[in-house]
């Protein structure tokens, strides 16, 4: 991706506060004064610049916060969330009506695969789950109701990397709009100058990247961000998942070290991935030559920030990861927790955690094994250190 620098984006946003702070101030109030009667008609209209009506709709906290992570995707717009599910749901609510229908892909975060399918599906929102890595089978897979396609650019947690480009093909042809969850991959790809219509993310992450709150944001063209928004018939307006001030004014302070985050978590896993994979483990990570969708990730990424910090292990049993994941808590090599992002490796077992939403046979046929760990490598100032007690852990257990 040439002439587009994410990190430069927000390294350029400038912000004076209130009192001159170098951050700007914390707004905090839930409703706010009109000096004219006009002004706040105007304004639930939907015609006031610059005027804020009630902090459900837009707080100056929650603006600022949007407007760096708009200007991080190089979109228009951009709608903050108390949660990534506060941003995903009511972006398939607002682009879906009764009767249409989602092709997305099999591979989704656990939450969002069980909105499609047992939640959306009662008010007669239908999905179709494919392989998306198969363009022709997500093409036959769209149907006259298709409004959107929808996918996550590195998929939870098989890792499995969505052809955003070519994606963005296919919706234009058959006028649906591309939503992608880069949740996994903030800086690394910038999926809206690939095609995307609309970019979700999960702050509670790598944005966020400390682990104490969750939020969201949906990144889109103005016009759409302002549908979420419309006092009328804007999902996120009458469902309410409105991030507080406090909250966005203190994700925005994270963002801002989010670059120098990714390349110290992609360094990391690249070099545990590697030398685990040379160990004879099964290694899935998109930075390895091995990797199914390396050649084509390699031409997606914003290089410096390398391939990510997500990895998956086979260890072989779901017993062999459950003991190793034990042993390495204890060793202090990290926490056996779900999520992401965090200065300290995360781990879990996708298919008794945040995957249990899908079914075991469906588990199976997309390769989501019992002995699979998925790794969140952590900010590991030494990683050589930490592969060598991992790998003790694993020969202590007979697993190398
Ligand atoms: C965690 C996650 C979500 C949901 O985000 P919350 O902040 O937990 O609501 C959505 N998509 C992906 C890829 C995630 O990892």
């Amino acid at each position: 991706m040439k002439n587009f620098n994410p990190a430069d984006n927000i390294q350029d946003l400038q912000y004076f506060g209130e009192f001159g702070g170098v951050n700007p101030s914390i707004s905090d109030s839930s409703t706010y004064t009109f000096l004219s009667a006009k002004t706040m008609f105007d304004t639930f209209e939907g015609h006031a610049e610059g005027c804020y009506l009630y902090s459900r709709h837009a707080s100056p906290s929650n603006l600022y916060l949007d407007q760096a992570l708009a200007a991080m995707e190089g979109t228009e717009a951009a709608n903050v969330a108390a949660s990534g599910m506060g941003a995903i749901s009511p972006t398939l609510l607002q682009l879906c009506s009764q009767g249409n229908h989602v092709v997305s892909s099999r591979t989704i975060y656990g939450g969002t695969y069980a909105f499609l399918k047992n939640f959306a599906s009662r008010f007669g929102i239908k999905t179709s789950f494919v392989d998306i890595t198969k363009l022709d089978v997500v093409e036959a897979a769209i149907t006259p109701e298709t409004k959107v396609l929808y996918c996550e650019t590195v998929s939870n947690p098989l890792l499995e990397v969505a052809d955003i480009a070519r994606l963005s093909i296919i919706a234009k042809k058959h006028n649906l709009q591309l939503v992608v969850d880069n949740t996994f991959s903030p800086l690394s790809v910038s999926p809206a100058r690939l095609g995307a219509d609309i970019v979700i993310h999960s702050l509670t992450k790598y944005i966020n990247g400390s682990s104490d709150t969750v939020a969201g944001v949906t990144c889109a063209s103005r016009e759409f961000i302002n549908s979420l928004k419309n006092v009328n018939n804007g999902a996120s307006m009458l469902l309410g998942p409105t991030m507080d001030s406090l909250r966005s004014a203190s994700v925005m302070k994270n963002l801002r070290t989010l670059h120098i985050r990714m390349k110290q978590h992609s360094y990391n896993a690249l070099y545990l991935a590697e030398r685990f994979e040379k160990d004879g483990l099964k290694t899935v990570y998109p930075g390895l030559k091995s990797h199914p969708s390396h050649e084509l990730y390699s031409t997606m990424i914003n290089r410096e920030y390398g391939f990510g910090g997500m990895m998956t292990l086979d260890v072989g049993t779901l017993g062999n990861a459950n003991e190793l994941m034990e042993l390495m808590q204890s060793r202090n090599l990290g926490y056996l927790a779900v999520s992401l992002g965090f200065y300290k490796t995360l781990f879990s077992a996708p298919g008794t955690s945040t995957s249990s939403e899908i079914p075991s046979e469906e588990q199976a046929s997309m390769g989501l094994t019992d002995g699979l760990i998925r790794l969140s490598i952590g900010l590991d100032n030494d990683i050589e250190r930490t592969y060598q007690m991992m790998k003790n852990c694993m020969v202590e257990l007979g697993i190398l």
